[in-house]
């Protein structure tokens, strides 16, 4: 039976439509190659193949702009050009790709010949001989970052607005791939520069802190000489220097201590030390400033020695620094306690406060070195944003944790948690929000 013509419009209906199919099937495998792909170059690579073989073209090329020449240049070719192409510049003014560019819009030019938009030198160059060609923009949030183009439809036939279709869609899929690894590049440029910056900071002040230490041991042992042999005569004076002397060497000595902690230098000289004298001495310690304050400063013990492996020194730190921060932190007639108990092979010590309390935004921050809630420049109280830092450093030392619980206003209560016996310990379980 003779095929009639309805029957030829069938079949021609049904090959179009096959053909969409195979478009649609080979352009989801582009999409997927976005996140399988290895690397950029042979994502785009695929993009080029995909782009010259879904149009019938000879040839498909990327080129990106490059800011500094001002032109265009050849990003990804078959690789037979590749030598020839690399090191080319397309000008802007002049070329198809350039108009492509510039006007941020497809261009199809179905007689490379007669068009003054094609660049004849890369014909020459490549010894190509370019008859027609579709391009299309390369565009990212608004900006156009290169040109996708294919060259030469076989068989002398004319480009179609499918074809176009094709090659937007592919170019937006590289686009996309460019701007990825745009963004990469940037992120690991960041990441650098800010670990550069880190250790521009931890050499500072490991510099400095040592520098300090000389002249300002110096100048307080000879300054209180000097009170001891003047008696009565220049006290004040006398007094205000050793006072300061001796506040610029706790400063260096919080330098020092971060600096350690960081460098790995700090060592541990464990032995039984009793968390409860070590509370009663900081207490003692602080007495005189609390009751100037008018605050309540008090340890609720029960009586227990609470014995833990420890370095005596370094826990004692991290209690003058919470202490010290407590009464700082709280107002006249407020309360300043230390409590501690034992939780499963753990000491458990908290400060507890009754002062301003700390944000919840920047409690995960005040751990941080040289942070404080308040701007430097505008603050009411002193520091250096150090002493949270230190106090983490040497109880993350003893394999501990240390956290913060605060409400604005009404006031904190930072915690610790040391193992008791501390020899071959695990690191201590994570009790709070912000403990890694
Ligand atoms: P600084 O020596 O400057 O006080 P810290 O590291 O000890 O530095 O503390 C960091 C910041 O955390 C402080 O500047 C303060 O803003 C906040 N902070 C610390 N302890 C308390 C507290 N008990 N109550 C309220 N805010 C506190």
């Amino acid at each position: 039976m003779p095929i009639v013509l309805s029957d030829w419009c069938c079949i021609i209906h049904a090959m179009l439509s096959n053909e969409r199919i195979d478009h649609l099937e080979r352009l989801l495998e582009v999409v997927r190659g976005l996140t399988t792909a290895p690397d950029l170059e042979s994502f785009l690579q695929t993009v080029i193949s995909e782009a010259s073989e879904m149009t019938d073209s000879e040839l498909a090329s990327i080129l990106e702009y490059d800011k500094a020449a001002d032109e265009l240049r050849f990003l990804s070719m078959q690789w037979f050009d590749r030598d020839l192409l690399r090191p080319m510049g397309v000008p802007l003014d002049g070329s198809a790709a350039g108009w492509v560019y510039r006007k941020g819009q497809p261009l199809i030019i179905q007689d490379a010949k007669m068009d003054q938009r094609h660049f004849k030198t890369v014909d020459r160059v490549t010894r190509h001989d370019t008859h027609s060609l579709v391009a299309v923009p390369l565009i990212v949030r608004g900006e156009v970052i290169g040109v996708l183009e294919a060259l030469n439809k076989k068989d002398d036939a004319h480009y179609t607005e499918e074809d176009l279709t094709i090659l937007e869609t592919l170019g937006a899929l590289a686009a996309q791939a460019m701007q990825n690894i745009a963004l990469d590049r940037k992120v690991r440029a960041a990441r650098i520069e800010l670990a550069d910056l880190e250790r521009l900071k931890s050499d500072f002040v490991a510099i400095t802190s040592h520098e300090l230490r000389t002249p300002l041991g110096l100048i307080l042992g000879h300054a209180t000489f000097l009170r001891e042999l003047a008696g009565n005569e220049f006290a004040d004076q006398l007094d205000t220097i050793v006072r300061n002397a001796t506040r610029l060497k706790d400063i260096v000595e919080n330098l020092s201590d971060v600096d350690n902690f960081q460098s790995g230098a700090a060592r541990l000289r464990s032995n039984k030390v009793s968390l409860a004298k070590i509370a009663e001495d900081t207490i003692l310690t602080f007495q005189d400033e609390a009751k100037a304050r008018d605050i309540t400063l008090k340890a609720e013990l029960n009586d227990a020695s609470f014995f833990v492996d420890a370095d005596g020194v370094k826990i004692s730190i991290v209690f003058s620094n919470l202490v010290k921060n407590a009464i700082q932190f709280t107002d006249p007639g407020g309360q300043v306690t230390v409590k501690m108990e034992e939780d499963s092979g753990y000491m458990k010590v908290s400060v507890s406060d009754t002062g301003i309390g700390i944000p919840a935004r920047e409690m995960s921050r005040v751990f941080e070195r040289f942070f404080q809630v308040e701007a430097h420049l505008t603050r009411r109280y002193g520091g250096m944003g150090l002493g949270l830092s230190v106090a983490k450093s040497m109880i993350e030392l003893h394999n501990g944790r240390i956290w913060v619980e605060s409400e604005e206003g009404k006031g904190s209560t930072f915690t610790f948690l040391l193992p008791i016996d501390n020899a071959g310990k695990p690191a201590a379980p994570s009790a709070s929000p912000f403990a890694e």
